[in-house]
């Protein structure tokens, strides 16, 4: 068999999208299972909506993911360059070749004649197809259109590949995700294939380059079906062989409309910063439109690879469930190792002072702490109290339970009691025992001991265990703390 070679073709007009991410990962996955190459090209040819952050986002995400290519603009290969734009000297040989076959024709129309031709369908309720004016232009006629200043932007002429490669105007063609696909190609009018200014389409640049870099699949999402018909035509025009298609499912929101910034993030990194952890975001993405044969739905990208085949992706929209990766996210935060997890959660703690804490106490810290983590930046609130000399008092803790005669006793005591206690967890495990056996003697519930002493310490009523957080603290933030909640 010939070798597997597939690409990813992001244009760099936003930030990696999380429906490119998906695209990228099934391609990484059929190469992998192929043994075969995966290629990165960059589809800057937009030069008004590229930017070189944009690019930059799209290496330094799909590295993030796991995505690593084995041809691309960076890491170069043996078909570069591998940005487009530096690629424009490619194109015109291979227009010219279409002009001379008769697949191609200069096309004078101005703007506003092609307005008007669009205004005339509307009014008549047609579907816009160029009407082909320019196809049979005498070369008198194009000279004297050249002499008036006019540049020709070149079409390609749909029904005369169809008619020279096809029985009918229907092309059909099988994809490798929806099986046996089809189109009247006269419903696609003769598209530009390079601009008056001399720039190739995408349409037609893709091609080339798909082309002169061999690949074999090109993988991508079912947006693009109609452009496949027309891609299709150009490969069968230039008489070189047609590469297999596979189109996957669009990637919609859980209200079923196109997945967008008002539902949450949609860019890798933003998902990053919101403290998703890539190796979760990945493996979700995974499940949007495929599933592993055992139903163990959490799992790394290799075994995702040796599990993966693409007859089996779904052909229908896939919807994000973002509950769905919180819940694989908090999964893959338990997984991580303690010191792995701690070099993952410095961005959330940039606004503490790490150094009020040894590397011990430190570690201890996000101990206590991890277990209920959704979001890496969960850890940013769930911190919060470990530091500084005084806490923040929530409104309804310092109502309910700081204000109350028997909080005020326990807070008392407390200060009288603990004058000699050593802060290190285990001593202090006995201490409070004693404690709160005090106060049940009193008829006050060990329940309600605690409660004071969390919410003068904490300022809230819940959070990570009492004893190692008082440890933690030490004696004197403790006692501070304590003595602030006094009246
Ligand atoms: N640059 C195109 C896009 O981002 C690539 C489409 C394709 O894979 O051919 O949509």
């Amino acid at each position: 068999m010939e070798e597997v070679r597939v690409r990813i073709a992001p244009s760099p007009s936003g930030n990696l999208h999380v429906g490119t991410a998906r695209t990228a990962l099934f391609n990484y996955l059929f190469a992998k299972k192929n043994h075969g190459k995966f290629v990165l090209r960059i589809e800057d040819t937009d030069a008004e909506r590229t930017s070189q952050e944009y690019i930059d986002n799209i290496f330094d995400s799909l590295k993030a993911l796991g995505l690593n290519w084995d041809e691309g603009p960076d890491v170069g290969g043996p078909y570069g360059p591998y940005t487009q734009s530096e690629r424009f000297d490619i194109y015109p040989k291979y227009v010219q070749q279409l002009l001379d076959s008769g697949y191609a024709y200069e096309c004078f129309c101005t703007p506003e004649e092609l307005e008007a031709e669009k205004e005339e369908a509307t009014r008549n309720k047609k579907p816009y197809v160029y009407s082909k004016k320019c196809e049979n232009l005498t070369e008198e006629e194009k000279a004297k259109l050249r002499a008036e200043g006019r540049k020709p932007a070149i079409r390609f002429n749909i029904a005369k590949a169809q008619k020279a490669f096809h029985d009918s105007s229907i092309l059909k063609f099988n994809d490798l995700v929806k099986g046996e696909l089809h189109m009247d190609t006269d419903l696609l009018g003769d598209f530009v294939i390079q601009k008056s200014n001399g720039a190739p389409t995408y349409n037609f640049a893709v091609v080339i380059d798909d082309m002169l870099m061999k690949i074999s699949h090109v993988i991508r999402g079912e947006d693009h079906i109609s452009n496949t018909y027309k891609q299709i035509l150009i490969y069968e025009a230039l008489g070189v062989e047609v590469p297999q298609f596979g189109h996957l499912g669009m990637i919609l929101a859980p209200d079923r409309s196109k997945l967008s910034k008002r539902h949450g993030a949609t860019a890798v990194s933003d998902f990053v910063k919101e403290g998703y952890l890539t190796e979760a975001l990945i493996n979700f993405v995974a499940l949007l439109g495929w599933a592993p044969s055992d139903g163990e739905e959490i799992k790394p990208v290799e075994k995702i690879a040796e599990d993966f085949r693409i007859n089996e992706i779904s052909s229908s929209n896939s919807i994000f469930e973002y509950d769905k990766l919180k819940w694989m996210n908090s999964h893959y935060i338990k997984m991580l190792p303690m010191d792995e997890l701690k070099k993952r959660l410095m961005p959330y703690l940039e606004k503490y002072d790490l150094s009020e804490l040894t590397d011990e106490q430190f570690t201890r810290m996000v101990e206590v702490t991890r277990e209920p983590l959704v979001l890496l930046s969960d850890i940013t609130d769930a911190v919060t109290y470990f530091f500084g000399d005084s806490v923040e008092i929530e409104p309804e803790v310092q109502k309910d339970v700081l204000d109350t005669e028997t909080s005020q006793e326990v807070l008392k005591e407390y200060i009288e009691q603990s004058k000699d206690w050593v802060y290190e967890e285990e001593n202090l495990h006995e201490k409070l025992d004693a404690f709160r056996g005090y106060f049940k003697e009193k008829g006050i519930k060990p329940k309600v001991t605690m409660w004071a002493i969390r919410a003068a310490v904490t300022g809230r009523t819940r959070g990570a265990d009492m004893t190692a957080t008082l440890a933690i603290l030490g004696k004197e933030k403790v006692e501070k703390r304590i003595k602030a909640a006094i009246k």
